[in-house]
């Protein structure tokens, strides 16, 4: 098989890395130089609205997949005319746009925070009005990490919340105070074979992802079910093929979705070591025609984020347990460079050596106590 794989960031990179062990051949497409997908694989460079760039990188090619969700539709309705795009177009556009994946969402019955659009400054009262206060103003495009939002504490100060994200098409969406915050990765293949992934538990600081825990500490049989009929409802609505991961708040035992992803995901990243077969091979089977690899967690895992800066490496190495991923990109204030998995064989186990490994890593920026820990 010969996959292509729109965007050539780490998720591109650790998806050859597995992907070569299946036999699979992989190009990239990437619009900026020196991306961490580079160093595997023939990589095209060229804008994501390039359509002669575009139609180099199709030649040949068996499939095409993304890990990058900003895709103008129309390019991906030029590569959808050459090859099987997975997952399709149809899926990347729900997820594009928050106003389209929400109002989704709750067509099929899963839960959501109280929302409302905005278009114009005229609609702030009555949006304000339906998401409630505190809120958060998000733009409906080419948000991730956190960006192109604004917290809205009082009504009053929407209208300077809104310009603060440049006045573009957005939501207003009520602020959840949540017990802490979950996900599932789930994949689905050609054949609507469907397999999940235990529930994560994930720590965001400034809306980045800094640490994962999986399985989730004390995360039920009925909460894992709910995940999965979810899971289940969205996968099989949109024909989807590959992993999609659902980001949720938990509260007082009910899953509130945030957000979907429809591409491997950073809190996956835990199953390279953490489970029978990784998110990223589980992809490639599910586009490329094959039966679903195993799911099954191998004890208990952490997965620690390397933000901006990378820590005494040495220390990681020593790490009994650690295993240590650099995506070969340059340090810069917020940048995702690396991960850590730490994986033992309980949570008991996994509680103890945690803490020594977070503070090599965090500085004391994430501790055990950022953790539901009940
Ligand atoms: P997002 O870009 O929507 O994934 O948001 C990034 C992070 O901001 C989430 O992981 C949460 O930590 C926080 N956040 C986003 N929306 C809400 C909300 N409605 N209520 C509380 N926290 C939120």
């Amino acid at each position: 098989m010969f996959v292509g794989v729109v965007g050539a960031g780490q998720l591109g990179r650790m998806m050859a890395l597995d992907g070569y062990r299946l036999g699979i051949r992989f190009r990239f497409y990437e619009s900026k130089p020196g991306a961490p997908g580079a160093e595997l694989a023939e990589l095209i460079q060229g804008d994501y609205d390039d359509q002669d760039a575009l139609g180099w990188f199709a030649r040949g090619l068996d499939c095409i997949t993304y890990e990058f969700e900003n895709i103008p539709s129309e390019s991906m309705d030029f590569l959808a005319k050459r090859h099987p795009v997975y997952p399709s177009p149809g899926a990347l556009e729900v997820s594009q746009e928050r106003l389209k994946e929400k109002n989704f969402l709750n067509e099929l019955g899963v839960p959501t925070a109280p929302y409302a659009a905005i278009d114009s400054e005229a609609d702030l009262p009555a949006a304000m009005a339906k998401s409630g206060t505190p809120a958060i103003i998000k733009s409906r495009r080419l948000g991730y990490d956190g960006k192109g939002q604004a917290r809205v504490d009082d009504a009053s100060t929407a209208a300077a919340a809104w310009d603060s994200i440049g006045n573009v098409p957005a939501i207003s969406e009520g602020y959840v105070a949540f017990d802490r915050e979950l996900s599932i990765v789930a994949v689905r293949n050609i054949a609507g074979e469907i397999a999940y992934y235990p529930l994560t538990e994930n720590v965001h600081k400034a809306g980045i992802l800094r640490l994962s825990i999986a399985p989730a500490l004390a995360a039920d049989e009925a909460l894992q079910a709910q995940a999965e009929d979810y899971a289940k409802r969205i996968l099989e609505k949109l024909d989807y093929v590959g992993v999609l991961a659902i980001e949720f708040f938990e509260k007082e035992g009910e899953l509130i979705a945030n957000e979907l992803a429809p591409r491997v995901h950073n809190s996956g990243h835990w199953t390279i070591e953490g489970a029978e077969t990784s998110q990223f091979e589980n992809h490639l089977r599910a586009i490329c025609g094959l039966p679903l690899g195993s799911t099954r967690t191998c004890g208990s895992s952490a997965m620690i984020n390397l933000i901006g800066d990378l820590p005494a490496l040495e220390k990681v190495h020593a790490t009994p347990g650690a295993h240590l991923h650099l995506y070969n990109k340059s340090p810069r204030p917020g940048r995702k460079l690396g991960h850590v998995t730490l994986r033992e064989n309980s949570r008991e186990a996994l509680l103890a050596t945690l803490p020594q490994l977070l503070a090599v890593v965090c500085q004391g920026e994430v501790t055990l106590e950022d953790l539901d820990l009940r």
